[in-house]
């Protein structure tokens, strides 16, 4: 029951990043910067994440929190993204450098989560973005993004 992609099950590994670790050191020679792309509620359990009290988590997966997208390799959308929105959204991705990812956190970015019938919420950023990894949840707390974070780098490791 219930709107899709509300379960509470860990982060689904969506698509294969085509990069390895020999392109994208990633903890070894260079740490990845993450762009925190927060919409809505659940933009709030990721900015527990990434700007709360335990820097010691982000810095174990070798994580930096990045403030343009101009410096960021993983875009992280968390939150409502409705169809207006959706553009801005776009050109975010397109200005990150390459090696890009995207990870959506929560059911809204998912699959639009409750607001899977409204006729102005996308219906899953994957439609129009590669997405690498999504966290389920509404909202996924702080340390499910950690674990989507770290699915990422099990990806491209
Ligand atoms: Fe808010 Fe739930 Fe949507 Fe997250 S998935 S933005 S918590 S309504």
């Amino acid at each position: 029951g219930g709107p899709p992609g509300v379960s509470r099950a860990g982060p689904h590994v969506l698509a294969s990043s085509g990069v390895t670790v020999s392109t994208l050191d990633w903890g070894t020679t260079y740490r990845v910067t993450v762009l925190d792309l927060g919409l809505a509620c659940c933009g709030v359990e990721v900015m527990a994440a990434l700007e709360g009290d335990r820097p010691h988590d982000l810095a174990a997966l070798g994580v930096d929190v990045a403030h343009a997208a101009g410096e960021a390799h993983v875009l992280v959308v968390s939150g409502t993204v409705t169809d207006v929105m959706l553009p801005a959204v776009i050109a975010t991705y397109q200005e990150m450098p390459e090696p890009r990812y995207v990870l959506s956190v929560g059911a809204c970015s998912n699959t639009g989560g409750p607001y899977w019938d409204s006729y102005s919420v996308t219906k899953g950023i994957d439609q129009v973005l590669p997405v690498h990894v999504a966290v389920p949840g509404c909202p996924p707390r702080p340390e499910a993004l950690l674990d989507g974070l770290a699915a990422l780098h099990r990806l491209v490791s």
